[in-house]
């Protein structure tokens, strides 16, 4: 058997976005997407989102994060 380099033609080149929660630091990983507004709209779907408390404004924040900030929000209006 002879070894040979792989086709060319069988390599793909993909992008991967990574977004990174700006309270834990928790990163989310998007690849198969081509644009930051795919990117954007996918992480939206896995529950990453910026939120405006009261108090507060975060760019970016894990559904964990989101859930946490809405629960303190939900205690302190309790
Ligand atoms: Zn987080």
């Amino acid at each position: 058997m002879k070894i040979r380099d792989i086709e060319p033609t069988e390599i793909e080149v993909m992008s991967v976005f990574v977004i990174t929660c700006f309270i834990c630091s928790e990163k989310h990983y998007i690849s198969l997407v081509k644009s930051v507004s795919e990117a954007i709209n996918s992480a939206t779907k896995e529950g990453w989102h910026g939120y405006e408390t009261t108090d507060e404004t975060c760019s970016t924040a894990c559904p964990k994060c989101i859930k946490e900030a809405q629960d303190n929000e939900t205690e302190a209006a309790a």
